[in-house]
Protein backbone atom coordinates (compact mmCIF):
# COMPACT_ATOMS: atom_id res chain seq x y z
CA UNK A 1 0.00 0.00 0.00
CA UNK A 2 1.44 3.51 -0.49
CA UNK A 3 1.29 6.53 1.67
CA UNK A 4 1.45 10.14 1.94
CA UNK A 5 1.99 12.86 4.03
CA UNK A 6 -0.70 15.25 2.74
CA UNK A 7 -3.76 15.27 1.03
CA UNK A 8 -5.21 18.03 -1.16
CA UNK A 9 -8.26 18.35 -2.88
CA UNK A 10 -7.68 20.70 -5.52
CA UNK A 11 -9.68 23.48 -6.05
CA UNK A 12 -8.60 24.02 -9.84
CA UNK A 13 -6.69 22.45 -12.39
CA UNK A 14 -3.90 24.37 -12.56
CA UNK A 15 -2.98 24.10 -8.86
CA UNK A 16 -3.52 20.39 -9.19
CA UNK A 17 -0.44 21.06 -12.32
CA UNK A 18 1.99 23.48 -9.65
CA UNK A 19 1.77 20.64 -7.22
CA UNK A 20 2.32 17.70 -9.60
CA UNK A 21 5.65 20.00 -10.82
CA UNK A 22 7.08 18.41 -7.55
CA UNK A 23 8.85 14.86 -7.98
CA UNK A 24 7.24 13.44 -4.72
CA UNK A 25 4.10 14.47 -5.18
CA UNK A 26 0.96 12.46 -6.91
CA UNK A 27 -1.92 12.52 -8.65
CA UNK A 28 -4.83 10.22 -7.52
CA UNK A 29 -7.24 8.41 -9.72
CA UNK A 30 -8.96 5.87 -8.51
CA UNK A 31 -5.57 4.44 -6.92
CA UNK A 32 -6.82 0.97 -7.92
CA UNK A 33 -2.65 1.12 -9.55
CA UNK A 34 -1.20 2.98 -6.96
CA UNK A 35 -2.28 0.97 -4.20
CA UNK A 36 -0.34 -1.70 -5.44
CA UNK A 37 2.88 0.42 -4.88
CA UNK A 38 4.47 0.67 -1.50
CA UNK A 39 5.76 4.23 -2.12
CA UNK A 40 5.53 7.07 0.46
CA UNK A 41 4.46 10.27 -1.40
CA UNK A 42 4.40 13.86 -0.28
CA UNK A 43 1.25 15.48 -1.17
CA UNK A 44 -1.62 13.05 -2.59
CA UNK A 45 -2.91 15.51 -5.14
CA UNK A 46 -7.42 14.79 -5.55
CA UNK A 47 -9.02 16.26 -8.36
CA UNK A 48 -12.50 14.66 -7.44
CA UNK A 49 -13.92 18.06 -6.50
CA UNK A 50 -13.36 19.27 -10.46
CA UNK A 51 -16.54 18.37 -12.24
CA UNK A 52 -14.30 16.03 -13.98
CA UNK A 53 -16.44 12.56 -13.21
CA UNK A 54 -18.67 13.36 -16.50
CA UNK A 55 -19.13 12.25 -19.95
CA UNK A 56 -20.70 14.81 -21.87
CA UNK A 57 -22.07 13.68 -25.59
CA UNK A 58 -22.70 16.77 -28.17
CA UNK A 59 -23.33 15.97 -32.05
CA UNK A 60 -19.46 16.03 -32.71
CA UNK A 61 -17.87 14.23 -30.29
CA UNK A 62 -17.47 12.51 -26.75
CA UNK A 63 -15.78 14.60 -23.50
CA UNK A 64 -14.91 11.75 -20.96
CA UNK A 65 -13.44 13.94 -17.72
CA UNK A 66 -10.51 12.11 -16.13
CA UNK A 67 -12.44 10.76 -13.39
CA UNK A 68 -14.92 8.88 -15.36
CA UNK A 69 -14.76 5.31 -14.19
CA UNK A 70 -14.40 2.37 -16.45
CA UNK A 71 -18.07 1.25 -15.19
CA UNK A 72 -19.26 4.55 -16.80
CA UNK A 73 -17.64 3.56 -19.61
CA UNK A 74 -19.26 0.22 -19.72
CA UNK A 75 -22.54 1.99 -19.73
CA UNK A 76 -22.61 4.60 -21.64
CA UNK A 77 -25.32 4.09 -24.14
CA UNK A 78 -24.14 7.58 -26.18
CA UNK A 79 -20.67 5.44 -26.87
CA UNK A 80 -21.73 2.45 -27.15
CA UNK A 81 -23.90 2.84 -29.67
CA UNK A 82 -21.80 4.77 -31.74
CA UNK A 83 -18.95 2.42 -31.39
CA UNK A 84 -20.65 -0.61 -31.57
CA UNK A 85 -20.14 -1.71 -27.98
CA UNK A 86 -16.71 -1.50 -28.36
CA UNK A 87 -15.96 0.29 -24.86
CA UNK A 88 -17.68 -1.93 -23.62
CA UNK A 89 -16.21 -4.91 -25.02
CA UNK A 90 -12.62 -4.02 -24.02
CA UNK A 91 -13.42 -2.75 -20.21
CA UNK A 92 -15.95 -5.74 -19.01
CA UNK A 93 -13.18 -8.26 -18.60
CA UNK A 94 -10.93 -5.56 -16.55
CA UNK A 95 -11.17 -7.54 -12.47
CA UNK A 96 -15.32 -6.85 -11.78
CA UNK A 97 -17.50 -4.20 -11.35
CA UNK A 98 -16.82 -3.27 -7.87
CA UNK A 99 -12.97 -2.77 -8.88
CA UNK A 100 -14.51 -0.49 -12.25
CA UNK A 101 -16.90 1.30 -10.24
CA UNK A 102 -13.04 2.60 -8.63
CA UNK A 103 -10.72 3.24 -11.15
CA UNK A 104 -10.52 6.31 -13.89
CA UNK A 105 -10.20 7.16 -17.43
CA UNK A 106 -7.76 9.29 -16.48
CA UNK A 107 -5.21 6.62 -14.76
CA UNK A 108 -5.59 4.41 -17.18
CA UNK A 109 -5.07 6.23 -19.77
CA UNK A 110 -2.09 8.11 -17.90
CA UNK A 111 -0.64 5.00 -16.92
CA UNK A 112 0.13 3.90 -20.69
CA UNK A 113 0.27 0.25 -19.65
CA UNK A 114 1.51 -2.37 -21.85
CA UNK A 115 -1.38 -4.61 -21.01
CA UNK A 116 -4.08 -1.70 -21.42
CA UNK A 117 -7.19 -2.35 -22.95
CA UNK A 118 -8.77 0.87 -22.33
CA UNK A 119 -5.59 2.62 -24.40
CA UNK A 120 -5.68 -0.09 -26.96
CA UNK A 121 -9.58 0.81 -27.47
CA UNK A 122 -9.58 4.31 -27.78
CA UNK A 123 -6.75 4.41 -29.83
CA UNK A 124 -8.39 2.61 -33.17
CA UNK A 125 -10.77 5.92 -32.46
CA UNK A 126 -10.11 9.08 -33.76
CA UNK A 127 -9.52 10.29 -29.71
CA UNK A 128 -7.50 13.25 -28.30
CA UNK A 129 -6.08 13.75 -24.89
CA UNK A 130 -6.40 17.12 -22.87
CA UNK A 131 -3.31 18.18 -21.20
CA UNK A 132 -2.86 21.17 -18.68
CA UNK A 133 0.95 22.00 -19.34
CA UNK A 134 0.53 20.21 -23.29
CA UNK A 135 -3.02 21.44 -24.46
CA UNK A 136 -5.09 18.90 -26.43
CA UNK A 137 -2.65 16.11 -28.14
CA UNK A 138 -3.75 13.25 -30.30
CA UNK A 139 -3.84 10.02 -28.65
CA UNK A 140 -1.89 8.72 -30.84
CA UNK A 141 0.98 10.70 -29.84
CA UNK A 142 0.47 10.62 -26.09
CA UNK A 143 1.11 6.73 -26.22
CA UNK A 144 4.17 7.34 -27.59
CA UNK A 145 5.24 10.01 -25.28
CA UNK A 146 7.81 9.40 -22.08
CA UNK A 147 6.21 9.96 -18.35
CA UNK A 148 6.02 13.80 -17.46
CA UNK A 149 4.64 15.48 -14.74
CA UNK A 150 1.50 16.80 -16.66
CA UNK A 151 -2.01 16.69 -15.69
CA UNK A 152 -4.83 14.79 -17.89
CA UNK A 153 -7.76 16.53 -18.13
CA UNK A 154 -9.78 14.55 -20.34
CA UNK A 155 -10.49 12.36 -23.31
CA UNK A 156 -12.03 13.38 -26.69
CA UNK A 157 -13.07 11.14 -28.86
CA UNK A 158 -14.50 12.49 -32.69
CA UNK A 159 -17.43 10.97 -34.33
CA UNK A 160 -16.46 10.44 -37.10
CA UNK A 161 -18.56 7.45 -38.26
CA UNK A 162 -15.90 5.23 -38.30
CA UNK A 163 -17.25 1.61 -37.59
CA UNK A 164 -15.36 -0.25 -34.39
CA UNK A 165 -15.26 -3.43 -33.10
CA UNK A 166 -12.88 -4.67 -29.93
CA UNK A 167 -11.12 -8.16 -29.51
CA UNK A 168 -8.86 -9.47 -27.14
CA UNK A 169 -7.72 -12.90 -26.08
CA UNK A 170 -7.11 -14.29 -22.11
CA UNK A 171 -5.57 -17.46 -20.49
CA UNK A 172 -8.26 -16.65 -18.30
CA UNK A 173 -11.29 -14.30 -17.53
CA UNK A 174 -9.66 -11.01 -15.29
CA UNK A 175 -6.96 -11.94 -16.06
CA UNK A 176 -4.83 -9.11 -17.99
CA UNK A 177 -5.55 -9.99 -21.98
CA UNK A 178 -2.73 -11.79 -23.93
CA UNK A 179 -3.43 -9.77 -26.80
CA UNK A 180 -5.95 -7.18 -27.55
CA UNK A 181 -7.14 -5.77 -30.88
CA UNK A 182 -9.40 -2.53 -31.74
CA UNK A 183 -10.18 -2.49 -35.63
CA UNK A 184 -11.78 0.16 -37.49
CA UNK A 185 -12.63 0.50 -40.55
CA UNK A 186 -13.00 4.73 -41.49
CA UNK A 187 -15.99 6.02 -43.39
CA UNK A 188 -13.23 6.60 -46.63
CA UNK A 189 -13.37 2.65 -46.20
CA UNK A 190 -9.49 2.49 -44.87
CA UNK A 191 -8.58 0.03 -42.66
CA UNK A 192 -6.48 0.13 -39.34
CA UNK A 193 -5.66 -1.45 -36.09
CA UNK A 194 -4.59 -1.17 -32.82
CA UNK A 195 -2.49 -3.41 -30.99
CA UNK A 196 -2.04 -3.62 -27.06
CA UNK A 197 -0.98 -6.20 -24.72
CA UNK A 198 1.97 -7.40 -27.38
CA UNK A 199 2.94 -6.83 -24.35
CA UNK A 200 3.69 -3.20 -25.06
CA UNK A 201 2.16 0.21 -24.98
CA UNK A 202 -0.36 0.31 -27.89
CA UNK A 203 0.19 0.94 -31.30
CA UNK A 204 -1.69 2.22 -34.10
CA UNK A 205 -0.82 0.51 -37.77
CA UNK A 206 -2.48 0.10 -40.75
CA UNK A 207 -3.84 -3.39 -41.96
CA UNK A 208 -4.32 -2.95 -45.55
CA UNK A 209 -2.22 -5.63 -46.38
CA UNK A 210 -1.30 -9.71 -45.43
CA UNK A 211 1.58 -8.96 -43.71
CA UNK A 212 0.30 -6.38 -41.46
CA UNK A 213 1.86 -7.79 -38.34
CA UNK A 214 5.14 -7.53 -39.36
CA UNK A 215 5.51 -4.24 -38.93
CA UNK A 216 4.72 -4.80 -34.83
CA UNK A 217 6.99 -5.97 -32.39
CA UNK A 218 5.68 -8.83 -30.10
CA UNK A 219 7.03 -9.97 -26.74
CA UNK A 220 7.30 -12.96 -25.09
CA UNK A 221 6.28 -13.23 -21.26
CA UNK A 222 4.81 -15.55 -18.30
CA UNK A 223 1.16 -15.58 -20.27
CA UNK A 224 2.63 -16.45 -24.06
CA UNK A 225 5.16 -16.44 -26.45
CA UNK A 226 5.67 -13.48 -29.11
CA UNK A 227 4.75 -16.48 -31.90
CA UNK A 228 1.60 -17.04 -30.14
CA UNK A 229 0.95 -13.28 -29.24
CA UNK A 230 1.46 -12.65 -33.23
CA UNK A 231 -0.73 -15.51 -34.60
CA UNK A 232 -3.84 -14.29 -32.19
CA UNK A 233 -3.30 -11.02 -33.49
CA UNK A 234 -4.31 -11.76 -36.96
CA UNK A 235 -6.94 -14.18 -35.77
CA UNK A 236 -8.74 -11.48 -33.65
CA UNK A 237 -8.20 -8.76 -36.64
CA UNK A 238 -10.37 -11.36 -38.73
CA UNK A 239 -12.59 -11.63 -36.23
CA UNK A 240 -13.45 -7.66 -35.78
CA UNK A 241 -13.81 -8.06 -39.41
CA UNK A 242 -16.16 -10.38 -39.62
CA UNK A 243 -17.91 -8.85 -36.93
CA UNK A 244 -18.10 -5.50 -38.52
CA UNK A 245 -19.58 -7.05 -42.12
C1 LIG B 1 -5.21 -6.18 -10.37
C2 LIG B 1 -5.37 -5.26 -11.54
C3 LIG B 1 -5.81 -5.81 -12.76
C4 LIG B 1 -5.95 -4.97 -13.88
N1 LIG B 1 -6.34 -5.51 -15.07
C5 LIG B 1 -6.45 -4.72 -16.17
C6 LIG B 1 -6.84 -5.27 -17.44
O1 LIG B 1 -7.05 -6.45 -17.62
N2 LIG B 1 -6.96 -4.39 -18.48
C7 LIG B 1 -6.71 -3.05 -18.35
O2 LIG B 1 -6.82 -2.32 -19.33
N3 LIG B 1 -6.36 -2.53 -17.17
C8 LIG B 1 -6.21 -3.32 -16.09
N4 LIG B 1 -5.83 -2.78 -14.90
C9 LIG B 1 -5.55 -1.33 -14.83
C10 LIG B 1 -6.80 -0.57 -14.38
O3 LIG B 1 -7.84 -0.77 -15.29
C11 LIG B 1 -6.50 0.95 -14.29
O4 LIG B 1 -6.05 1.36 -15.54
C12 LIG B 1 -5.47 1.27 -13.25
O5 LIG B 1 -5.91 0.81 -11.98
C13 LIG B 1 -5.18 2.78 -13.20
O6 LIG B 1 -6.36 3.50 -12.98
P1 LIG B 1 -6.62 4.22 -11.56
O7 LIG B 1 -7.77 5.12 -11.72
O8 LIG B 1 -6.68 3.20 -10.51
O9 LIG B 1 -5.27 5.10 -11.44
P2 LIG B 1 -4.29 5.34 -10.18
O10 LIG B 1 -3.82 4.03 -9.62
O11 LIG B 1 -4.97 6.28 -9.23
O12 LIG B 1 -3.14 6.11 -10.94
C14 LIG B 1 -2.31 5.44 -11.88
C15 LIG B 1 -1.20 6.43 -12.32
O13 LIG B 1 -1.75 7.49 -13.11
C16 LIG B 1 -1.53 8.76 -12.49
N5 LIG B 1 -2.76 9.54 -12.73
C17 LIG B 1 -4.02 9.21 -12.39
N6 LIG B 1 -4.89 10.13 -12.88
C18 LIG B 1 -4.14 11.05 -13.52
C19 LIG B 1 -4.45 12.25 -14.23
N7 LIG B 1 -5.71 12.68 -14.41
N8 LIG B 1 -3.43 12.97 -14.75
C20 LIG B 1 -2.13 12.55 -14.59
N9 LIG B 1 -1.79 11.43 -13.94
C21 LIG B 1 -2.77 10.69 -13.42
C22 LIG B 1 -1.25 8.46 -11.03
O14 LIG B 1 -0.48 9.47 -10.43
C23 LIG B 1 -0.51 7.14 -11.13
O15 LIG B 1 0.82 7.36 -11.48
C24 LIG B 1 -5.68 -3.58 -13.77
C25 LIG B 1 -5.27 -3.04 -12.55
C26 LIG B 1 -5.11 -3.86 -11.44
C27 LIG B 1 -4.68 -3.25 -10.13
Amino acid sequence: MFSFQQYVLAESLEQAYELNQKKNNVILGGTGWLKLGKKSYGTAIDLSGLGLDQIIETEEEFSIGCMVTLRQIELHKGLNDTFGNACKEAVRHIVGVQFRNLVTVGGSLFGRFGFSDVLTCFLAMDSYVELVGKGVVSLEEFAKMPYDRDVLVRLIVKKDGRKVSYQSFRNQSTDFPVIAVCAAELQNGKKIASVGARPARAVLCSVENEDWTKELTFGSNMRASAEYREFLAKILLQKAWEELA
